[in-house]
């Protein structure tokens, strides 16, 4: 069916299509054209929302996810929510663990959708028991008829990218993309995207954005997993503790990493200039791409597309919160 048009059997149909939307001022000072893939436009105001539809398909498909099942992932929030909402419509319950990092608003978003959350600490190991990936682990080993969706090492977080994002973004710039600007958090969406991109025109660069005080831009360039790269930091859904198996590095020229303070204040310039209200990664991706452009990246005929993965509404008490960023030391 095509979208928006007559009626639709349930929400979880609206899932995708996303408009791409020119950026007029906030990129206006660098050479090439700029377009925003705005993925607030999904149901559940994410990009996850295509991660999460596609894993329960096939989970139901293969008879996996059985009438009356528990669904249980490790979420920042934003897989949690889609989670939740496919839940609803499809009658089964949703176990989310959460870090502490994740804004209040994304927690009580998860809470009013119907979700048990379980609040970890941000700040230990991936492997700690009390890390959000150890105890969603127990709780799938604890709970019957129940389906780990596990994003981080689930290859089809990657093949729902594949089949949708790039497709949409390659028929949406009519193969004008040169270059792909995403963030890097399970690694899902640019390593999909990019691959599909990359399989259309082997020329398409595919730029990576990372956070200071995650291991991945470090691990692309050198295969090594470096301890000493972690450090605690705000962005909620970007970079890593660990290696994702849902990120494929092949595909993924080069990484860039932005600071907690650059990645808000680009966030909120996009709302200033653009009318766009995106979420605190979105300002991660446009920060990179101010950098990227310093380092003489693009040209122009560059055809940049910078993918918005979800809505400003989850950080009201956080980037859009004058109080929390004073508290940061980020305003004065
Ligand atoms: N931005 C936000 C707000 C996210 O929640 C995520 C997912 N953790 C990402 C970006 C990164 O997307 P991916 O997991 O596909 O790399």
């Amino acid at each position: 069916m095509i979208k928006n048009t007559g009626i639709h059997n349930n929400i979880l149909e609206l899932v995708g299509e996303t408009p791409l939307v020119k950026l007029r001022k906030t990129t206006k000072k660098l050479q090439g054209s700029y377009f925003a893939k705005v993925e607030a436009f999904n149901p559940g105001h994410s990009s996850k929302d295509r991660i999460a539809l596609h894993i329960i398909n096939v989970a139901e498909k293969k008879g996996i996810l059985k009438k009356g099942a528990t669904i249980v992932e490790t979420t920042s929030g934003n897989t949690g929510f889609s989670l939740a909402m496919i839940s609803i419509v499809k009658g089964y319950k949703c176990i989310l663990a959460v870090s502490d990092k994740s804004s209040q608003d994304k927690i009580d978003l998860l809470k009013i959708m119907g979700a048990e959350v379980h609040i970890c600490p941000a700040n230990v190991p991936a492997d700690d028991p009390r890390s959000y990936y150890e105890v969603a682990k127990t709780i799938h080993k604890k709970t019957k008829n129940s389906v780990y969706i596990n994003q981080y090492f689930n290859e089809l977080n990657i093949e729902a990218h594949y089949r949708s994002t790039g497709p949409e973004i390659w028929q949406q710039t009519q193969g004008k993309i040169t270059h792909l600007v995403a963030a890097s958090g399970t690694g899902g969406t640019i390593s999909g995207t990019g691959k599909y991109l990359k399989e259309q025109n082997p020329n398409i660069k595919i730029l990576g954005v990372d956070a200071f005080g995650s291991v991945l831009k470090k691990y692309h360039e050198t295969g090594k997993f470096d301890k000493n790269e972690i450090q605690p930091y705000k962005i909620e859904g970007l970079g890593k503790t660990l290696i994702p198996s849902a990120t494929d590095f092949d595909v993924i020229d080069i990484y860039e990493k932005v600071s907690d303070k650059d990645a808000a204040f680009s966030a909120r310039e996009i709302v200033k200039k653009e009318g766009i209200f995106p979420g605190y990664t979105s300002g991660a991706v446009l920060q990179a791409t101010k950098q990227y452009a310093a380092q003489n990246y693009f040209n122009d005929d560059s055809f940049v597309v910078l993918i918005f993965p979800d809505h400003g509404s989850r950080y009201m008490n956080k980037i859009y919160n004058d109080s929390w960023m004073k508290n940061q030391g980020f305003i004065d």
